[in-house]
């Protein structure tokens, strides 16, 4: 489904991703593992458009995909939840998943809304309190919310357990496995690796701008410099 061959991407004069190639598939999880300062966000923001791709090639079911602009990768359904959640503090919560639509000329805005609050019952009920007064998880949970209103093809999720305490990351990924099992593609940036792995189907793992390891999870857990290094 996405296919990145080569990428280089980063700020100024200083290239934070090298030469970075993986695949992420239809239907399933795939996890960009790695330390802080890994790569792992860079590469989120070039596929989503958000940072320019210097070199390399990036593919979305088969169509070239880098550099043509979030809105238009948006549109082909590439869709990312941001690093830090940054919803909008002073909207509402129903008004920040509307927003999460404003790309859309079709219809079916109410019942994709009904569909969100059906993920998140907890957004459901604060619909009408302003977003900054949530909880850093109902926050989390209204950021996946807000993509899925945009109705992605893929999700791109930046360190969903940022910051969170482990019942709440708990909450988030037993959404992030409904949301795979219901046949949503998610691309998964983490540095919590024991979490990754238990929804991913593969992984790559990050370090320097490129990768170091890949393989399914079960072996990437089974590996022993993965298990020394991420897994304590
Ligand atoms: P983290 O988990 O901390 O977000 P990461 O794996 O996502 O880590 P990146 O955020 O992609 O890593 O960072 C890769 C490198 O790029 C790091 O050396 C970082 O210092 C640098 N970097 C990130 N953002 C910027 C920026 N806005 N300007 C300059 N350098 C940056």
């Amino acid at each position: 489904m996405l296919s990145v061959r080569g990428l280089k991407a980063g700020y100024g004069a200083a290239l934070a991703v090298r030469d970075l190639s993986f695949d992420a598939g239809a239907c399933a999880v795939t996890a960009l593992l790695g330390a802080n300062g890994a790569g792992k966000t860079t590469t989120m923001l070039a596929i989503s458009g958000l940072l320019p791709v210097r070199a390399g090639e990036i593919r979305f079911e088969g169509r070239p995909a880098a550099n043509i602009g979030n809105d238009r990768l948006v549109r082909l359904g590439i869709v990312q939840v941001p690093q830090g959640r940054q919803v909008f503090p002073q909207m509402t919560v129903r008004e920040n998943l509307e927003l999460g639509a404003f790309l859309r000329r079709d219809g079916g805005i109410a019942a994709d809304l009904d569909r969100v609050f059906g993920h998140f019952p907890r957004l459901a009920e604060r619909a009408g309190q302003a977003a900054g007064t949530l909880s850093g998880g109902e926050q989390q949970m209204l950021a996946i919310g807000r993509a899925l209103m945009a109705r992605p093809k893929l999700l791109l999720l930046d360190e969903p357990s940022l910051g969170l305490a482990p019942v709440v990351v708990d909450a988030v990924y037993a959404i992030i496995r409904r949301l795979a099992e219901d046949g949503l593609a998610i691309l998964l940036a983490e540095q919590n690796v024991a979490k990754a792995l238990s929804v991913a189907s593969r992984g790559f793992v990050l370090e320097n701008g490129r990768v170091i390891a890949a393989g399914s999870s079960a072996e990437l857990g089974a590996t022993d410099f993965v298990r020394k290094a991420y897994l304590g």
